[in-house]
């Protein structure tokens, strides 16, 4: 079966099992401050573990789209060196949020792999829970008694806390889970081991691996550490989609799959060296650097490429951080193994989409921006390696002077800050050059460094503190304010900073979320006004951020938003979307938004489009969007639209962003997104809309920068206001453009004459000076002490040499502004056949006027502090040049 095949099998079985095919949440996460990428399929269903969103359809499953390269799981050092971790994976899941449990999902799973795909049950190791004796859980018995429906008891394992205990984070849902294990060894090898798969079982043999979890949630993990059983138990089952199909495969490396085999098979193409299987056995040191390398950039290419479809471009920070040190992975593996000292993995790019274009549409669609930005951020690494290399040079050379044979580490580590050279790559270049690493002394350095990070962003939650049952309604679509009660409270500490997190029963503010700012206000009763700094989108609800508890948490409120704030963020969030629209319009349908922020007092929009927005299509953009204001379009908004038919009626939705089955649209007009954000109720109340800038973000990537209403009216009151400033130093002249143009033809005019009148001076007072030159052992001597600037009197002694183009020495010193500079002109033969060198008379000289300098051989100056010491410094050269 081709990899494409058993992705639709795994679908096709699971519906006949009466599961809902959901598809894939987006990899790159953008509203949950938690977490940056999607590392397990169940992410996605964090709100419905948590209870705070409706669990039907109760049974799902799908192909999830992970990366594991932070926090919690970081697979990214193994990647490449081992051959069955990669950085972005697909992983296969069912879920059943209260409906079946254990032995459904122990079942299902057998039927799958046996009954379905015919795997070998000789093969198959499953794990259980072996308990816990001081949290006070037993072994999971009820695990093993299931599978001992299907496999003999020596191939149930008791697991421990690490392998067989799930956890989503520090605290939340968490379960005892069985995982089952391939024993994919050659029949040589099992002889050679003369183990058991068994014995091999989590212990980290490449052809004994784990390929499927299932995760039988039934506790939550509280803040204090101790657990209480889940209101509904939950089955979340997760499979490496490449380890299956390897097995699938019969192949003994994920690599030598249909996955990879065409991304490995392009990079011999383009590099003309070799890649080999398993199968082809032992290799060389070489060729294992070369085979790790190429696995390297084939795994990191699809990682990159998927993280830039979703919408996350490398940048200097947070998740876009991580997706630049992904790319700069491969990039040093490619030019340190694959000889690739050009941008390389953008190469590949047309490959993967023609093998993975028809099951991730998103890849095929944006083909041209994934090259594009990925071809610039290797050029970019390839000049900071290049750079980096050279500070090593540097310091090596350093090293071989001293003496030394080992590199600090405060070095290596500050090769590794601002170079991105790890640890490994400069231990690399410095064994190849006979040195060592100080590797301790870098590790204290990363150490410090993680300290500091750590301290600047440390966030403490305390639990919450229920104080009624319930989910939040929220009702800012309708209203801005709203009787409430608190449902529930925490606390939270930040930099030594305390606040507390609000969720109320109805609640009409807008969290932060999609770009659009989070609503402030207050919510006040009679006894009390306690402020609203702020809120936040979390886990499907907003919560409230205030300074201070109410002194009664169970009173009832009146939850207010701020209207002001709120109607101008709104204004500006329909002036994104009409903003979108014009773009399409004036540049192209290839317009998509890559990302956006909008909050009370401007605007911004990003957006794929391969040049420059020119002047001339601003102002297209900025008449048509006006247009659509003036027109005062109303809003026209559906809550709970089908998705498909959202679809159907044209509604644009973005690449990289998590839909659910209904989703809401908004339209004015002819411009229908899909959205969530708060929106003026007509486009008249937007006013006036202007782009106030346009950059370049990244490769393929612009950025506007506009303002609307009141906002506008500020910038039109302070462009008069220059403008009348500006009129005022010309005498308030009507023509104020005529008088100005007036101006710069007489000041060109003007720096001509003096250029012409200084040339002449030069050409004058060089004649002189030769006039009253004296001859010392046949060379002509030129010295003078004039007032003039530097740059005047650097022309004059060069002009000195054009008359004079031997046997010279000249020694202007100059005086400008109370500063002395002093010049020294030499004529070649006297730097060839006397030996003499004007950097450093010139360098000797300038000491008795306070100062320093240098140049070339036959012509240096230096500027100095004491005016005083000039003409000693002009007798001093005379002296030293011993003629
Ligand atoms: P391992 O111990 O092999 O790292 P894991 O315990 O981290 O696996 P889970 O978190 O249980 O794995 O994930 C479920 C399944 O996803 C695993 O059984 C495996 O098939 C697959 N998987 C996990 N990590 C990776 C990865 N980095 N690359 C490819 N597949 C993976
Ligand atoms: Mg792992």
């Amino acid at each position: 079966m081709t990899a494409n095949e058993i992705r639709d099998s795994f679908k096709k079985f699971f519906e006949s099992k009466q599961h809902a095919i959901v598809p894939s949440a987006p990899m790159v996460i953008k509203d949950d401050p938690t977490l940056m990428f999607t590392n397990a399929g169940m992410n996605q269903w964090k709100d419905i573990i948590l209870g705070t969103r409706d669990p039907e359809p109760r049974r799902r499953a799908d192909t999830q789209k992970c990366l594991r390269v932070s926090g919690k799981h970081n697979d990214l050092e193994e990647v490449g060196h081992d051959t069955y971790h990669h950085t972005m994976f697909e992983m296969l899941g069912n879920w059943s949020f209260g409906d079946y449990f254990k032995e459904g999902a122990i079942d299902m799973a057998w039927e799958y792999l046996v009954d379905v795909l015919k795997l070998n049950p000789e093969d198959l190791y499953v794990t259980v829970f072996e308990g816990s004796p001081e949290e006070n859980i037993p072994r999971d018995d009820e695990a093993a008694k299931y599978w001992a429906k299907h496999v003999p008891e020596d191939h149930i394992i008791n697991g421990n806390k690490h392998d067989n205990f799930w956890e989503m984070g520090d605290t939340g849902p968490c379960g005892p889970c069985s995982e089952i294990h391939v024993d994919s060894r050659t029949p040589e090898q099992r002889k050679a081991s003369g183990k058991s798969g068994r014995e091999l079982v989590n212990q980290d043999d490449p052809q004994v691996i784990e390929i499927w979890n299932l995760v039988f949630m039934q506790f939550n993990r509280k803040a204090d550490g101790s657990l209480e059983k889940l209101s509904m138990n939950v089955i979340d089952t997760g499979m490496g989609f490449e380890r299956l199909v390897r097995m699938l495969q019969g192949k003994h490396s994920n690599y030598d799959t249909d996955i990879f085999q065409p991304i490995i098979k392009a990079q011999e193409q383009i590099t003309g060296l070799k890649y080999t299987t398993f199968e082809e056995g032992e290799v060389s040191k070489e060729q294992d650097d070369i085979n790790v390398a190429m696995r390297v950039c084939a795994d990191h290419l699809r990682a990159v490429s998927f993280s830039i479809a979703d919408g996350q471009l490398p940048s200097n920070a947070k998740a876009g951080y991580v997706i630049r040190r992904i790319l700069r992975r491969a990039v040093r593996y490619a030019y340190t193994f694959l000889d690739q000292k050009e941008s390389f993995l953008y190469k590949l790019v047309p490959t993967l989409v023609a093998e993975m274009g028809d099951a991730f549409p998103e890849l095929k669609a944006q083909q041209q921006l994934i090259s594009k930005v990925m071809k610039e951020e290797e050029d970019a690494f390839l000049r900071t390696l290049d750079k980096g290399i050279g500070m090593l040079n540097d310091a090596m050379e350093q090293l071989r002077k001293d003496q030394k044979t080992e590199l600090d580490g405060v070095q290596a580590f500050r090769l590794f800050d601002t170079y991105g050279f790890p640890l490994d790559l400069t231990e690399l270049i410095c064994r190849e050059n006979g040195f060592t690493v100080n590797e301790e002394q870098f590790n204290v350095e990363m150490q410090k460094q993680k300290e500091r990070a750590r301290n600047a962003a440390a966030v403490e939650n305390s639990d919450w503190t229920e104080l009624a049952e319930g989910e939040q309604q929220f009702v800012g679509y309708d209203y801005t304010e709203y009787e409430c009660h608190i449902l529930r409270y925490r606390k939270v500490t930040q930099k030594k900073n305390e606040f507390y997190e609000l969720v109320l029963d109805y609640t009409p503010f807008y969290g932060e979320m999609g770009g659009q700012v989070g609503d402030c206000g207050v919510i006040c009763n009679e006894a009390e006004t306690i402020e609203v700094i702020d809120s936040k989108r979390e886990n499907n609800q907003t919560v409230h951020i205030v300074k201070q508890l109410p002194k009664d948490p169970t009173a009832q409120f009146m939850a207010c938003v701020d209207t002001v704030k709120r109607d101008a963020s709104a204004a500006n969030h329909t002036a994104t979307h009409l903003l979108d629209y014009a773009l399409k319009q004036i540049l192209g349908e290839h317009v998509e938004q890559k990302g956006s922020f909008v909050s009370p007092d401007t605007l911004r929009f990003d957006f794929s489009h391969f040049q420059k927005v020119t002047d001339d299509e601003i102002r297209q953009v900025e008449r048509l969007v006006n247009q659509m204001i003036r027109a005062d379009i109303a809003l026209e908004e559906y809550r709970d639209m089908p998705f498909e038919e959202a679809k159907k009626i044209g509604a644009i939705a973005l690449f990289g962003e998590k839909y659910g089955d209904k989703v809401r649209v908004v339209c004015f007009g002819p411009s229908c997104e899909f959205c969530g954000g708060i929106h003026a109720k007509a486009t008249g109340k937007i006013g006036f809309f202007k782009i106030v800038s346009e950059s370049s973000v990244a490769a393929g990537i612009r950025r506007i920068e506009a303002k609307t209403g009141r906002e506008c009216e500020e910038l039109l009151y302070k462009t008069e206001d220059v403008l009348k400033a500006i009129r005022s130093f010309f005498n308030n002249a009507k023509d104020l453009q005529g008088v100005i143009q007036k101006y710069i033809g007489e000041h060109d005019a003007m720096k001509k004459d003096i250029e012409l009148f200084q040339a002449q001076r030069v050409f004058n007072l060089s004649m002189e000076l030769l006039e009253k030159a004296r001859i010392i052992n046949g060379v002509t001597v030129v010295t003078a002490k004039t007032v003039m600037m530097p740059n005047v009197a650097k022309d004059l002694v060069f002009k000195v040499r054009e008359r004079h183009p031997e046997n010279l020495l000249c020694v202007v010193g100059s005086v400008f502004e109370n500063k002395p500079t002093l010049n020294v002109m030499l004529s070649d033969d006297m730097v060839q056949d006397r030996g003499l060198n004007a950097g450093q008379l010139v360098r000797e000289a300038a000491k008795l006027m306070e100062g320093g300098g240098g140049g070339q051989p036959h012509f240096a100056s230096a500027g100095g502090k004491n005016v005083d010491g000039l003409s000693a410094a002009i007798d001093k050269v005379i002296e030293l040049a011993n003629l």
